[in-house]
């Protein structure tokens, strides 16, 4: 039985013609579940068409096990679908059957996949592929099952995100999430079902109101959606607040989607003048979008009962972005006008571009799809390198870096005290250009300061920044020579009278040094945040404290992390 979306395609559709070679290619194969194994490579398939990949590529991931599983050759496939099809179905076949480097680090296989993805298509068709392997992972063995799951979660799942498919990258983690902690997923199942229906009712009381407001300021509301929370990140958020459930704010959180940027923008506003925002929570990710290219503004706030919301806003396109990642500008090519073009601007100069923001202007650059994909054979890590440090980290450069540049990415005291460097174990000067793979040693000496004359050279902002910050602070290093961890603790709070006089009684009777405290009101004088310093304390002394602090008669939440000084 064809899928409707396989018919649905033109007679002359090279999908076809794929559709029933590999059909027939496989027919005497089973997957370990009992299913046909054709079944796979259709599953594959649909998820690239949903993409929008375009239909070479969908054709491609319905060969992309021909090769490996049966009796038909890359030749055969040359010579049956074309050089292009064959290409494709190659590097996903090479990519299958890598042993990959034992004992790596997880960035290094990261980036082992992509050297061997000359076609960023092949790097999507493996992961709809690895996708459709998760959705049916129950069927392996317990071992394999663990080992794919990691592999997922660790390889897979962050090569999504940096692809921008973030709803794949998602999906992907919460797939592997119970086979890799069994245990932890049950629980959190368990506790998440509990409240689960007491959040729908508030979300549905939410709701009504969001809508009300924005339509009675003319804003363009598309849709309103309460967003599950996903597992997995549930998960990682959790172990960084000691589990501690009640904590998290986005148990309920809500997507606000509108028609323009100018919406969004208008949208926070209004949400903002309905329900107070928690200090320091709101994210202006439009105009700095993330290094994948995600775009929305985010904030929470006290709502209703005065329980805390995430909200996040963004239009439809910043939507289907988020969702589908570089996979969306396929589909926008096909219906974007130029009055949208307004949309992909912000980008400043070639360094800062992130990867995403290359792809987009490459692709404004182009006049149709066709053109767009042929692009994207070309290399598209093209213009970075890849180096090591001597401990085999890699740390990710342009075209063109100087070990200075990789001083600075390093630490910013390294790349100040940097006096030399050793490239694969040879002095070379500090303007020498790197090459991917080149190991790098850097030189340091106690308090040099940087040399003006690196400006010439350097390639990353990054360094720029910080040379031009050294010698401006000339002679007065205010810098702080590093002197140990700290645990910076945000207590936000209903502001009172005596309420710092009581935070600080807390910390004093566990006898604990404050070396910085620093206390915020908001603009409208009730919430008000203390920002305090301590030095790192054992989990057990933190848990007394938090549960010190939140006993004094205002404290709203508490939160920590590790802070270098
Ligand atoms: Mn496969």
């Amino acid at each position: 039985m064809t899928p409707v979306w396989v018919e649905k395609l033109p007679k002359e559709s090279i999908v076809h013609k794929a559709y029933d070679f590999a059909e027939e290619a496989h027919k005497n194969e089973k997957r370990l579940d009992g299913e046909p194994y054709f079944s796979h490579c259709l599953a594959v398939a649909k998820s690239v068409f949903d993409w929008n990949l375009g239909e070479t590529a969908v054709a491609a991931a319905l060969l992309h096990d021909v090769v490996e599983d049966t009796s038909y050759s890359l030749k055969d496939i040359e010579k049956t679908f074309g050089p292009e099809i064959a290409s494709l179905v190659n590097g996903l076949t090479k990519l299958t059957s890598v042993s990959y480097p034992q004992n790596a680090d997880t960035e290094t296989l990261r980036r082992f996949i992509i050297s061997f993805t000359k076609d960023l298509r092949v790097l999507i068709i493996k992961l709809a592929d690895r996708l459709h392997n998760m959705e049916t992972l129950k069927a392996l063995p317990p071992e394999r099952q663990k080992r794919f799951a990691e592999e997922t979660i660790e390889i897979y799942a962050p090569l999504a995100y940096r692809l921008g498919m973030q709803k794949l990258s998602g999906d992907l983690e919460d797939l592997a999430f119970p086979y890799i902690y069994p245990e932890e997923y049950a629980w959190l199942k368990g506790e998440i079902g509990a409240n689960y229906v007491e959040r729908q009712e508030y979300s549905q009381k939410v709701v009504p109101i969001i809508e009300k407001a924005l339509k009675g300021q003319n804003i363009n509301l598309i849709k309103i959606d309460s967003r599950a929370k996903r597992y997995y990140s549930l998960y990682k958020k959790l172990i960084r607040y000691n589990m501690d459930l009640s904590r998290i704010y986005d148990l309920v959180a809500l997507r606000v989607i509108v028609k323009t940027i100018g919406d969004c923008y208008a949208a926070l506003g209004v949400v903002h003048q309905i329900w107070q925002p928690v200090p320091n929570r709101f994210k202006d990710y439009i105009a700095r979008p993330k290094p994948n290219g995600y775009r929305s503004l985010h904030t929470t706030v006290f709502g209703p009962e005065n329980k805390i919301v995430e909200i996040q806003i963004r239009t439809e396109e910043m939507h289907q972005e988020d969702e589908l990642g570089i996979a969306a500008h396929w589909a926008y090519q096909q219906v974007r006008n130029t009055d949208k073009k307004q949309n992909w601007t912000g980008i400043k100069n070639a360094n800062e571009m992130t990867w995403m923001e290359q792809l987009r202007n490459w692709q404004n650059s182009f006049g149709n799809e066709k053109d767009f994909l042929e692009s994207l054979k070309v290399d598209f890590f093209k213009d970075r390198i890849f180096v090591l440090t001597p401990e085999n980290d890699i740390i990710d450069l342009p075209t063109g870096a100087t070990p200075v540049d990789f001083a600075y990415r390093i630490h910013s005291d390294i790349g100040d005290e940097c006096v030399g460097a050793k490239v694969n174990g040879k002095i070379e000067t500090l303007d020498y250009e790197l090459q991917t793979r080149d190991v790098i040693e850097i030189i340091t000496q106690k308090n040099k300061k940087p040399s003006e004359d690196w400006l010439r050279f350097v390639k990353t902002p990054l360094a720029r920044k910080q040379i031009k910050e050294a010698l401006n602070a000339g002679n007065r290093r205010l810098k702080k020579k590093i002197t140990g961890q700290q645990m910076e603790m945000e207590i936000i709070n209903s502001d009172r009278p005596g309420y710092l006089k009581d935070v600080t009684a807390a910390f004093g009777e566990m006898k604990i040094n404050i070396s910085y405290l620093q206390s915020h009101t908001d603009q409208r004088g009730a919430l008000s945040k203390v920002v305090v310093r301590i030095g790192i304390l054992s989990t057990e002394k933190i848990q007394k404290l938090l549960v010190r602090l939140k006993k004094i008669v205002g404290t709203r939440e508490v939160n920590y992390k590790i802070s270098r000084p």
